[in-house]
């Protein structure tokens, strides 16, 4: 819930205006994207910016008086735009992933062998760390133990490099496996209703969804406020640095 904690009760949240830099804009025109992947692979972390229910509730009142707020809304739209252009590229990434079959087959195989090969090697080296224990060398065991550790980092790097190419490519994968055009996740075709279910209502996807949504009103709010030509971003800007001007010397 954004940096709200950081602000603290009482007296030194009321200082703070809505127009305020540190004021999470996102959250209070919408939904702040930080807020919207908490617990996923996702995750973005706690918005840097200010959540403040008592500021998003002021906007609200602001807002029903019939003040506008473009400049607050454009900020949103920028924030939202970063993440879903990010999605975008993943997408895209994904597609052309799925899109290339090259020699595929070759490639796990010699990954197969590789990882064979480590974990032989590192069976080899803790018998051998065994033994140099036994023999009271410490420091060649200790030697011997940091190679252990290069090799298994090594192994777990082929290891992943093998699951994702049989995720997304090959004869078993490419052929099932389609990408979630709202949130970048594959799919596979041969998912049943109830586990595709499952994706559609998950969290990754919904707030990608949220978000192309609230993007796309945003877009469609700009368009009609520039159709109408009141409210063009630069007077809009003009407009609400007076009427900053004037809200905060109400304010001290
Ligand atoms: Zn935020
Ligand atoms: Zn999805």
């Amino acid at each position: 819930m954004g940096a709200e904690a950081l602000v603290g009760p009482g007296a030194k949240r009321q200082e703070m205006s809505l127009r305020d830099q540190r004021v999470c804009k996102s959250f209070l025109v919408g939904i702040c994207p930080h807020d919207l992947f908490t617990n996923t692979k996702q995750d973005l972390g706690t918005c840097p910016k200010v959540h403040s229910d008592s500021l998003r509730a002021e906007y609200k009142r602001e807002k029903e008086r019939g003040r506008d707020f473009a400049e607050f809304e454009y900020e949103y739209l920028k924030d939202l735009e970063k993440y879903i252009f990010d999605c975008n590229r993943r997408i895209e990434a994904a597609q052309r992933r799925l899109d290339k079959t090259p020699d595929e087959v070759e490639k796990s195989k010699e990954l197969m062998r590789q990882i064979e090969e480590f974990s032989e090697s590192i069976d080899d080296s803790l018998v051998e760390i065994g033994v140099l224990g036994d023999m009271g060398l410490v420091e060649q065991a200790l030697q011997e133990y940091h190679q252990v550790k290069i090799k298994r980092y090594d192994r777990a790097q082929r290891e992943r490099d093998l699951r994702l190419m049989a995720d997304t490519s090959g004869a078993s994968g490419h052929q099932k496996l389609q990408v979630c055009d709202v949130c970048s996740a594959y799919l596979s075709r041969l998912d049943n209703d109830r586990r595709l279910a499952d994706h559609f209502a998950g969290k990754m996807h919904l707030g990608y969804a949220q978000m192309r949504t609230l993007y796309k009103d945003l877009q469609d709010r700009v368009a009609a406020r520039k159709a109408k030509g009141d409210r063009a971003p630069d007077r809009g800007d003009r407009r609400s640095r007076d009427r900053r001007r004037r809200r905060d010397r109400d304010y001290y």
